[in-house]
C-alpha cells in the first residue's frame, strides 16, 4: 500500500488569543503592529514600528474582526496600485 500523505500532521499553530492549537491551514495569520516608544515627550523620543506575525484560530479571528481588517487592507492596497 502506498503511503498516503496524512492530513492532521500539519504544523500546529497556537492561537495568540486563546492558546488553542489549530492546524496551519485553519489558522489566520495577522501581522500585528507593535510600537516601541521611549515615551519621552521630547525630540529624543524614539519610536519604532515592528510587525509580529500572530496566528489566530478562526473563532478568535472572527471575534477580533481580523477578516474585516484584512479586507480593508486589501482594499487599501488596491487603491494604492490604481
Ligand atoms: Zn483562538
Amino acid at each position: 500500500m502506498a503511503k498516503k500523505k496524512r492530513r492532521g500532521k500539519e504544523k500546529l499553530m497556537i492561537c495568540a488569543a486563546c492558546g488553542r492549537r489549530v492546524p496551519r491551514d485553519k489558522s489566520v495569520r495577522y501581522d500585528r503592529r507593535v510600537t516601541y516608544s521611549t515615551d519621552l515627550n521630547s525630540k529624543d523620543d524614539i519610536k519604532s514600528f515592528h510587525f509580529i506575525e500572530a496566528y489566530y484560530c478562526i473563532s478568535c479571528a472572527k471575534a477580533m474582526r481580523i477578516f474585516e481588517k484584512k479586507k480593508s487592507k486589501l482594499m487599501k492596497q488596491r487603491e494604492e496600485k490604481v
